[in-house]
């Protein structure tokens, strides 16, 4: 029998989630499993997770077709232009992995504690999103709660990128992670969201050391 045009694009896009899926035990993790978004909504998602897995970075994640596009940031965003915080592109993630804060267990990929650091929507400065991309320079305005205003992508080589603030009323010089530490959605720290999901010992004692290397005013 022959398939529908919209089963043939459903299955494509499930294969964007293949790695995203393959690297986790649903039965062991506690992070979504890989299914492939919501049709069309008006507004696309973005959010930043601060993971304390082998090192603290921060997942920066775009919504575009179906799925989060993804990078790990070591250093976090900075809101300072000047400023080029390096960019490691990994694998798509699934749209509900934005609601995801909590502790992956030991021996699990991307083990550690992670937090929902800030979230909002995303509009592409861009008209073809997937030709920027291929581009490898996309344009973009963040709606969040504490990243806003006008951004860039640029990628130097395979999989490593460059996200730059771009100049406008919103940059400025304040050290957003070290002045914003916290979860945007429950208020906790590392170790807060560690304790109550169960982290073990080392976990815990990794989120604290965390927390104490990005302390700030929210506390
Ligand atoms: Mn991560």
């Amino acid at each position: 029998m022959k398939k529908s045009r919209s089963q043939e694009t459903d299955l494509s896009r499930f294969g964007r989630l293949a790695e995203y899926n393959r690297r986790r035990r649903f039965g062991v993790t506690p992070e979504p499993a890989g299914k492939v978004g919501r049709a069309q909504k008006a507004e696309l998602e973005f959010v930043v997770q601060k993971h304390r897995a082998s090192r603290l970075h921060y997942d920066f994640r775009l919504e575009h077709d179906g799925v989060m596009l993804s990078w790990a940031v070591p250093k976090g965003p900075s809101l300072d232009p000047s400023i080029r915080r390096f960019a490691m592109q990994t694998e798509d993630h699934p749209i509900d992995y934005n609601q995801f804060e909590g502790v992956i267990p030991e021996g699990e990929y991307g083990a550690g504690t992670v937090m929902i650091w800030d979230r909002g929507t995303w509009e592409p400065e861009v008209e073809d999103v997937d030709r920027a991309l291929a581009k490898g320079d996309l344009k973009f305005t963040l709606h969040g709660k504490k990243l806003r205003g006008s951004w860039v992508l640029v990628r130097m080589r395979e999989r490593q990128w460059l996200l730059i603030k771009h100049r406008d009323k919103i940059a400025s010089t304040v050290d957003i992670t070290a002045a914003k530490p916290r979860s945007v959605v429950s208020r906790r720290t590392l170790a807060g969201i560690a304790r109550s999901a169960g982290a073990s010992p080392r976990q815990l004692a990794q989120a604290q050391e965390a927390d104490a290397s990005s302390a700030g005013p929210d506390r």
